[in-house]
């Protein structure tokens, strides 16, 4: 079975203590699982996306700019990967394993040719990891389920600001979409 590792949303503005829309302690505290699950991926020869937010400064269509802060506004710091995981991108980045995926919206797969890409290299099971376990890791999942994708999850490597929402999603994945929660 062909696996991708889907790395969402794991930035400076995401989970940087002075982030615009930050997960605070608790996506700093995943930062050496995520690196470790994105080496371990590389190494085997296995797909890393990096699926991150882009967002213009100033867009009054979007619907996030009535819900959210202004965040991962293209061209800032705040866009870039966070810790570990920004040298470990630059030093990879020209592989054919891993790619840079720009999203607008909650789900990695909404106006991206992500399912392309997966589908092109015969990928059907998708471990996710990042922020928030529940807005874009969830989105992500719900999309990934409704496309046939096996979903797993790694408990130790997603973090929200929302505990309550963290707690929830954990929950909604394996008992509504099937995954399992490692
Ligand atoms: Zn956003």
């Amino acid at each position: 079975m062909e696996k991708a590792l889907i790395v969402i949303d794991y930035t400076v503005d995401f989970v940087a203590a002075d982030g615009a829309l930050t997960c605070g302690p608790p996506g700093q505290s995943i930062e050496n699982n995520i690196t470790q699950l994105t080496k371990g991926f590389l190494s085997d020869g296995s797909l890393v996306v990096f699926a991150v937010d882009v967002h213009e400064n100033d867009d009054p269509f979007h619907p996030e700019a009535k819900l959210f802060p202004p965040h991962n506004i293209r061209g800032t710091k705040g866009r870039d990967l966070y810790g570990e995981l920004k040298p470990l991108y630059e030093e990879h980045k020209s592989k054919d394993n891993l790619i840079w995926m720009d999203k607008t919206r909650y789900s990695a797969f909404c106006g991206t040719d992500l399912d392309v890409k997966l589908r092109e290299r015969g990928i059907n099971e998708l471990h996710l990891v990042g922020v928030c376990t529940d807005i874009c890791v969830l989105h992500t999942a719900v999309e990934a389920y409704n496309l046939g994708y096996r979903i797993i999850v790694h408990r130790n490597a997603v973090a929200s600001f929302n505990q309550t929402g963290h707690e929830w999603a954990l929950g909604h994945f394996e008992s509504t979409l099937g995954a399992s929660v490692l």
